[in-house]
Order: C-alpha cells, then sequence, then structure tokens
C-alpha cells in the first residue's frame, strides 16, 4: 500500500515509519483529540465501522484516504474492529505540542505504538464479555508431541495441557479462545482445520516457540529458578507457555499483567467431549451459536461475573476426579441444607465487584480509582463472608476459603480511609481522595474552594477603592483571570490614582480589562493548587496500588475462592429451586437415573406455561466389562431426543459437582460422553449429510471406552432405508462388543429391536403415544418395550401437510406394512420380503379401478383399449412427476 515517495511531510513520514513495524494491525495515530487512520487503514476502518471516508493530502499523487475517530469514544470502535476480527495498534503522542516545538518549529511530537490491541489480549471492561473467559491459546508441536497453553489476560489465569494436533479441534471448542498462536507459516493443515471455528489465528516466528528461551522467559517472569515448583511440564508445553509469553510482551509493549502460576491440566483427570456432542448437547452455545437455550444459560444462577466465568469453565471441563467431584458436591450440599447462610452468602456476593479482573487491570496499571474502591468492597464483603462461615461445619473446598482474610487488614485500612464511597473511574477526573486523608491535599482543596470566595472579596475591595460598582473580576482560557469595566470608566481607571494598581491587559468594543499583582498572585497559587490537587491525587493513586500489588498473589486466591463460593451456592440455589437432587458417583458401571427430567426443555417448557415436563427413568447398570445398551423406539414427537439428551447432562451435571435434575442418580464415573445425531449437513466443510453422520460415527466407534456414555439419535437414516438399517445395526453390534460402553441408542428402525434377544445387555425402551379418534396423542413417558410404528404420518398430518397427501401416504403405508407382514419370521434380519416398488405397483392397479390379471384383451372393443391406454399413461406420468 505504502510505496517510497520523495517528498513527504515530517508526519507523514513518521506515520509511515510506525505502519511499517505494524503491518497487519490497522494503525490508531493520535493527533490531539482524534486517532486518524489513513490509506488503506482508513478504507478498511471506514468500511467496517461506518464513518466517513475523507483525505487528507496527497501522496505520491493520490489523495491520502482518511478517517478518524474521537479518542473519548475510542472504546467502542475498538470494541467492533476486534470482533470483526482486525487487530490494532495504538499509537500514542508521547509530548505535548508544546514540548515538541521547543525542539524546532518543524518537528513533530513522539508517537509511539503503547499498545498492540489483538481479540485475545484484551482487559478493558467495555471490550470484553463479564460472564465468558477470554482466552489466548498457543500450540506448539516437538517432534510430534503437541501442547497447548492458555492464558485469560483478563484475570490472570494460565494452564497447559497435551494436545496431539488431531485433538486440537476438540480443544478449542472447550476452551473457545478468541486467538489462536501458532508458528510462522508451518501449519497450513491448521488453518484448514480450524477454519469454521470462530478463533483468530495469529502465526509468530519460530524464537517465540524455542524452548530453552522459552524455559528461561517463564522462569524470569515467575522469578524462579527451576519451574518444577509449579508441575512437570513438556517441552512443548514450555514452548507454548513461552510464546504468550512473548506475544504478551509484545502486544503490551513490556507492560505484563500479573500471570498466576501455571496450572498443568491433566486430560485424564476431564470428561472428554468432542466438537460434535458439545455442538450437539447445547452446553455453552446453541445449535445456532447464541448463548440462549443451553445447558449453561438455565443453571446458571450465580450473582458475579467472575463465577459466571467459573461456571462457564466447570460446564466445558467436567471432572473426571471422584475427589474434586465430592469436594464441590459437599460444598454444595452445605449451602443446600443450610438456607439461610445461602441466603446471606448469596445477598452478599450481589454486591461483589468483579476482583479478578480488577486487580489484572491494576497491575497492567490500567486502572482507576473506581478499581480501587471494587478492591475495598471485594475485601469488606469477603470478610463479612468469613463472618457467617465462622461456626459452620465447613467441608474440605470450602475450609480455607477466606482464611487470608485478616493479612489485608492494612490494605482496607488504607483504602476504607482514604477512598470516597464511589470515586470516579479515571484518575483525571478527581475528587476520588476522602477528606482527612492526607493534610497537604486538603490544604490545596482549600486553597482552591476559598478562590472563588477570595475572588469575589477581590472585587469587592476594587469596587471600594475606585466607586466603579460596574467594576467585575472575570476568567477566560486566554488572559485567566482579569478585572472588567465597561468602555465609560476607562479614563478613571486610566487615571495616575488607579495606574499604579492596575496594569492594562486589553481594550473590546465595549470593555477594557485590567489585572493587578495581587489577582495575578492569586491567580498563580489557585492554579497551583489545581495543579497540586492532580499530583496529590496521582501520587496517593500510585502509593495505594503499590500497596495492593504487594498482596496481588493472595488478593487473587481471595479473587477464586468468591467466585468459587458464587459457584457452589448458586448452584445449591438452582437445585433447591428446582427440585434437583444430589448423585452418587463412583467407580461402579452404574448408570440408574429415576424420574430424570432435561433442564432446559423443562425449563422452556414451564417458562411457555405448557404441559408439565415428564419425568423418565433410565437403567443403564452395566457389569465390570460389559456393555448396556438400551434400543428407544417411538413415534416422531414423542421425546426419544428429549430422553437421549436428558441422561447425557444429568451426567455431565454430576460430574461438574452439581445436584441434577432426576429423584435419584447413581453414576459409575464417565470418562467420555458422545453424542450423534443422524442427518445433519455440514455443507461448509464439504460434507454431505449422510457423510456427516459417519465421519462422526466412526470418531464414536474408534474411541468410546468401557467408560464412556454413547448416545446415538437416528443413526443410518441420512442413506437408503437397507443401508441405513445395516450400518446401525452392525454399529450397535460393535457398541455392545467392542466398544463395552453404556449406549442409548434411539432408532425409527423398529427391527433393530430384535437385537435384545440376540445380545445380552441390550434392552428395548419405547415412548409410549395414545391413538385417539384416528389422533396421535403424546405422553412423553418412556416404557420398556418397543414401538409398534412410528407414526410418522399422523405426526405429518399434525404439522399442516396437504389432506391429499395425508391420504394417499396412509394408502401407501397400509400396503406397506401389510407386504412386510408377510415376511418370513425366520430371517435373521427381518426386512421387507418384497420391495416397496412391487406394492406400490400393486397400490396403482387399485387406483385404476381394475386388477390387471383379472383382464382380458381379446374382450376389450378397440375404444375400451384406447382408453385404458389413456388411463395407464396418465398414471405412469403421474407418478413419474417430481415431487
Ligand atoms: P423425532 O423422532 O421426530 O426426532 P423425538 O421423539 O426425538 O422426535 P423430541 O424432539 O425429543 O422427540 O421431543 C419433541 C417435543 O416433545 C419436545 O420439543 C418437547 O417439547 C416435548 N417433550 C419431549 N419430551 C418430553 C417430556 N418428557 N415431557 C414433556 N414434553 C416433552
Amino acid at each position: 500500500m505504502i510505496q517510497a515517495v520523495k517528498k513527504l511531510t515530517p508526519m507523514m513520514a513518521q506515520f509511515l515509519k510506525v505502519k511499517g513495524q505494524y503491518p497487519d494491525s490497522l494503525l490508531f495515530y493520535r493527533m490531539g483529540d482524534f486517532y486518524e487512520l489513513f490509506f488503506d487503514d482508513a478504507i478498511q476502518a471506514s468500511s467496517a465501522l461506518g464513518i466517513t471516508l475523507t483525505k487528507r493530502g496527497q501522496h505520491a499523487g493520490e489523495d491520502i484516504p482518511m478517517c478518524g475517530v474521537p479518542a473519548h469514544a475510542s472504546e467502542s470502535y475498538l470494541l467492533k474492529l476486534i470482533r470483526k476480527g482486525f487487530k490494532v495498534a495504538v499509537c500514542e503522542q508521547m509530548e505535548s505540542p508544546l514540548d515538541a516545538k521547543k525542539r524546532g518549529p518543524k518537528s513533530v511530537v513522539k508517537r509511539e505504538v503503547v499498545r498492540l490491541i489483538t481479540p485475545g489480549t484484551l482487559t478493558e471492561e467495555s471490550l470484553l464479555d463479564s460472564s465468558s473467559n477470554n482466552f489466548l491459546l498457543a500450540f506448539s508441536e516437538i517432534r510430534s508431541e503437541g501442547a497447548i497453553a492458555w492464558v485469560d489476560m483478563s484475570t490472570g489465569a494460565v494452564a497447559t495441557t497435551q494436545c496431539p494436533r488431531s485433538k486440537l479441534l476438540s480443544e478449542i471448542s472447550r476452551l473457545s479462545p478468541s486467538e489462536l498462536l501458532i508458528i510462522d507459516n508451518s501449519y497450513d493443515d491448521i488453518f484448514e482445520l480450524l477454519k469454521e471455528t470462530q478463533v483468530s489465528i495469529t502465526s509468530l516466528g519460530r524464537s517465540s516457540f524455542e524452548s530453552t528461551s522459552a524455559e528461561r522467559r517463564l522462569k524470569a517472569l515467575y522469578g524462579v529458578t527451576t519451574l518444577d515448583a509449579f508441575g512437570s511440564f513438556s517441552r512443548s508445553e514450555i514452548s507454548a507457555m513461552g510464546a504468550l509469553i512473548d506475544y504478551l510482551d509484545i502486544t503490551q509493549k513490556g507492560q505484563l499483567p500479573f500471570l498466576k502460576t501455571p496450572f498443568n491440566e491433566k486430560n485424564n483427570k476431564i470428561l472428554q467431549i468432542d466438537p460434535a456432542t458439545r455442538k450437539n448437547l447445547e452446553l455453552l452455545r446453541n445449535l445456532q451459536g447464541e448463548k440462549t437455550g443451553t445447558l449453561l444459560s438455565v443453571i446458571n444462577k450465580t450473582k458475579t461475573a467472575a463465577g459466571a466465568r467459573l461456571l462457564e469453565s466447570w460446564v466445558s471441563s467436567p471432572s473426571t476426579d471422584l475427589k474434586v467431584i465430592a469436594d464441590r458436591a459437599d460444598s454444595v450440599s452445605l449451602f443446600y441444607n443450610n438456607v439461610e447462610l445461602l441466603e446471606i452468602v448469596r445477598n452478599i456476593l450481589k454486591t461483589t465487584p468483579d476482583l479478578e479482573r480488577v486487580l489484572s487491570r491494576l497491575s497492567l496499571d490500567r486502572s482507576g480509582p473506581r478499581d480501587l474502591s471494587a478492591i475495598r468492597d471485594s475485601l469488606i464483603n469477603s470478610e463479612l463472608l468469613n463472618s457467617f462461615f465462622s461456626g459452620v461445619e465447613l467441608p474440605k473446598l470450602l475450609k480455607n476459603a477466606f482464611n487470608t482474610i485478616s493479612t489485608f487488614s492494612d490494605i482496607m485500612t488504607t483504602l476504607s480511609a482514604s477512598l470516597i464511597e464511589e470515586p470516579p473511574h479515571l484518575i483525571r477526573d478527581g475528587g476520588f481522595i476522602k477528606e482527612g486523608y492526607s493534610k497537604g491535599l486538603d490544604q490545596s482543596r482549600v486553597l482552591r474552594d476559598n478562590s472563588r470566595k477570595i475572588i469575589t472579596n477581590l472585587q469587592l475591595n476594587y469596587i471600594k477603592t475606585t466607586s466603579i460598582s460596574s467594576l467585575k473580576i472575570k476568567y477566560n482560557k486566554v488572559l485567566g483571570y482579569f478585572i472588567e469595566t465597561t468602555s465609560n470608566h476607562a479614563e478613571k481607571m486610566f487615571s495616575s490614582e488607579f495606574s499604579e494598581l492596575f496594569i492594562h491587559r486589553q481594550t473590546t468594543a465595549n470593555s477594557v480589562r485590567f489585572t493587578t499583582v495581587e489577582l495575578s498572585n492569586l491567580e498563580t497559587s489557585i492554579l497551583n493548587a489545581g495543579n497540586e490537587i492532580s499530583t496529590f491525587e496521582r501520587d496517593l493513586f500510585k502509593e495505594i496500588r503499590t500497596l495492593v500489588l504487594s498482596k496481588i498473589v493472595d488478593l487473587k486466591n481471595l479473587a477464586t475462592m468468591l467466585a468459587t463460593v458464587d459457584v457452589l451456592s448458586s448452584l445449591a440455589a438452582l437445585a433447591r429451586g428446582s427440585n434437583w437432587t444430589r448423585p452418587t458417583i463412583d467407580m461402579s458401571r452404574d448408570f440408574e437415573i429415576i424420574d430424570g427430567r432435561h433442564p432446559v426443555v423443562e425449563s422452556s417448557i414451564s417458562t411457555l406455561g405448557e404441559n408439565q415436563f415428564i419425568a423418565n427413568s433410565c437403567n443403564l447398570t452395566a457389569d465390570k466389562n460389559t456393555s448396556q445398551i438400551w434400543v428407544l423406539t417411538g413415534p416422531n414427537m414423542s421425546g426419544k431426543s428429549t430422553f437421549l439428551r436428558q441422561n447425557a447432562l444429568i451426567a455431565i451435571l454430576a460430574q461438574i459437582g452439581s445436584y441434577v435434575p432426576a429423584k435419584e442418580a447413581k453414576i459409575g464415573l464417565l470418562s467420555q460422553v458422545f453424542s450423534r445425531v443422524g442427518a445433519s449437513d455440514d455443507l461448509a466443510r464439504g460434507r454431505s449429510t449422510f457423510m456427516v453422520e459417519m465421519v462422526e460415527t466412526a470418531a464414536i466407534l474408534n474411541q468410546a471406552d468401557e467408560r464412556a456414555l454413547v448416545i446415538l439419535d437416528e443413526i443410518g437414516r441420512g442413506t437408503a432405508t437397507y443401508d441405513g438399517l445395516s450400518i446401525a445395526w452392525a454399529t450397535l453390534e460393535h457398541l455392545h462388543n467392542k466398544n463395552k460402553c453404556r449406549a442409548l441408542f434411539a432408532t425409527h428402525y423398529h427391527e433393530l429391536t430384535a437385537t435384545s434377544s440376540q445380545l445380552d445387555g441390550v434392552q428395548n425402551a419405547t415412548v409410549s403415544v395414545k391413538e385417539w379418534n384416528g389422533e396421535i396423542v403424546f405422553l412423553h413417558t418412556v416404557v420398556k418395550g418397543s414401538a409398534d410404528r412410528s407414526y410418522g404420518v399422523q405426526v405429518a398430518k399434525l404439522a399442516g401437510l396437504p389432506k391429499s397427501v395425508i391420504k394417499r401416504a396412509q394408502n401407501i403405508l397400509t400396503s406397506l406394512e401389510g407386504t412386510s407382514k408377510n415376511r418370513s419370521e425366520s430371517d435373521d434380519l427381518p426386512l421387507f420380503s418384497q420391495t416397496p416398488s412391487n406394492s406400490i405397483n400393486a397400490e396403482k392397479k387399485d387406483c385404476l379401478g381394475l386388477q390387471l390379471s383379472d383382464l382380458n384383451p381379446d374382450n376389450l372393443t378397440p375404444k375400451e383399449a384406447l382408453q385404458l391406454l389413456y388411463k395407464l399413461k396418465e398414471f405412469y406420468d403421474e407418478d413419474e412427476t417430481p415431487t
């Protein structure tokens, strides 16, 4: 975009130099009260932001495109640009124009990029979603051993885990990072792999990932000589963490946020849920990618943003560690069983600020007085919580929750003594330090506040001295304070009587303006007082910030505890309000849910005021190393999919540590959950309906272990009946014989119910309906046994298909069912004995109103023969018409 040119203005030369260092980012170039963008940046930004594109001067004989945004409102523009996938380099003026002039009349104001804003490195409240984490993730591979590391810069959390390339997509769907770092240009297939995800990919040079320097960087950051104290990390994990730190350094221009010590997340401690299952179960996002109608949206009763973020991470990564699950559930039970404590805690949390994000802003020096008051209020609330917890028999997880609170007494005293109740967001707005906290500040304030009084007194004095009653002391930006009289008093003011006292400054059309030595001294001290106040407040802010930062590690831990208490108490409130129960989880192979409910469907039914949700039980309890599978048949719309998903969701909730929507639940720990629905196109990835179905089924059959819960909903329906049935049959057998997992298998292939008599551990269940006056009534009750048919035609009728189509479908169905009843009872695979096309032929004969076999062509007159020919032609033409 930018070519070398001979004649550049000094400013344009500076712009091009800076822009050259940030070719991939839009350059927000500060000019006074505006950020200006030039050249291609201006064209892209004006179109992305919907703002006017203008021009400024010329370059290489062409107009320079330009657009600008006011600096005070820049955050909303930044948000728009970042959401649209841009990176923005913010270039600030590093001196005032006056200082620049001192270096020579043609000097340009010094400017520097102070920050590179990217999707994964945001910290501003207005740019972030308060209830979601904002992860920056790095992927590294050393000798085919892959790993990821991720950081939420707004909270300081850092974690790593092993991640072969084949699992990268799965991890991205679990963590939903907004930005991914990879090594320069080396992974074309990663771009391909991730092209449908929302993640913005940034490639970095090899040096950022080099593991030896990465280790050095990490040791320096944490001030340790070895990383062993934090756990054992593989070289690829260290490399990925090193890349994160390097990138933070580049984007934050060396001002690193406070980062917690890295957490090494072990893969085997997390319930494995692959991307298709996450999508299908609508854990965090619904099928349309929105946050409504999801498991999280229904169970999120947290009172704080930090609590909402923690709950989100629990839902996306349920545990497989019985101890962790039990610790959480014990704490939920504590609140569940102590309503008074529950209410007190939730009331306190309601007014507790987002300590986690506040601390990160503070450590990045992007904070203001409001952040200090947020820390004060968090500490006051923590102390309050601590007082209510004392005397209560606390479960392990909460035992030491607030035991550090006393160590913050000096911070608390300082914050309470220094800050007003509701300080402003910005330091420059001033007035946030309480009266009485600093003597010097108070004196300056008295001087400033008394200035009006002093000026009024001085004015009275001068009126008395001159006997000019209309004399006034005024203020403007150019002259500062001045004495003004109307022109007709000018002579008196200039007279020798007053010429020593009043110094002439300006004459306007109607007035004459003067000053006095006294007035200008007063002005200086008023101005000084204003400056002094700002300096005092700025210094006091710094002092308090330093004091707070000295305890940042403990404060971060306190923030985590506040979020944890919020999640645990919110789960208890949810369990009480929705009549949920505590599940039993152990190492058995049980899966017994009594009267389970689907949390999201139940909640939407109750919101709509429709019928009650019908609870259903499910028992997939299996012996050691055997499989237990339910083949679920039932009419369309009866509730098969709902039943399947509710059992998976109950298991996920249980392994989060939550209560579950059931009367009773006993679950032998799950290692994996798989959920697939037949026939969903993935045209974006160039896969047909059936191909997607088969790829996903293959993934399950290859991966599910004996602790997996597999949910298959109408597998095989994307192809011809016989192919589909055969695939579904063989899949079921594989799950039973090879995967030996617990599974629910919903199908419209009623033939599959025959497997229950052939395979141990396969049982039939069905969702019952009632037929009444030819209409179908959905009972939504799951019972043992199999459905006699799918009632598809009745459901199609309910859906409003034309009557003629329904009638015709009913005829065809009757005919098909007639022929299928003739099939051999001894067939292993109970398929239709007659092809549907044969039966359609029979149907056609009926419709012609005659039986061809009864017809004797010799007895027909030529006219009758011709008529019959017409009739036949008409009928077959109709049949060939595409529907
Ligand atoms: P299809 O075979 O056509 O895919 P299905 O048998 O899988 O249908 P679902 O999609 O699970 O049926 O349920 C259809 C609707 O029935 C749901 O949207 C829900 O409103 C209602 N429903 C399902 N289960 C229940 C239940 N247990 N209690 C009350 N309503 C239910």
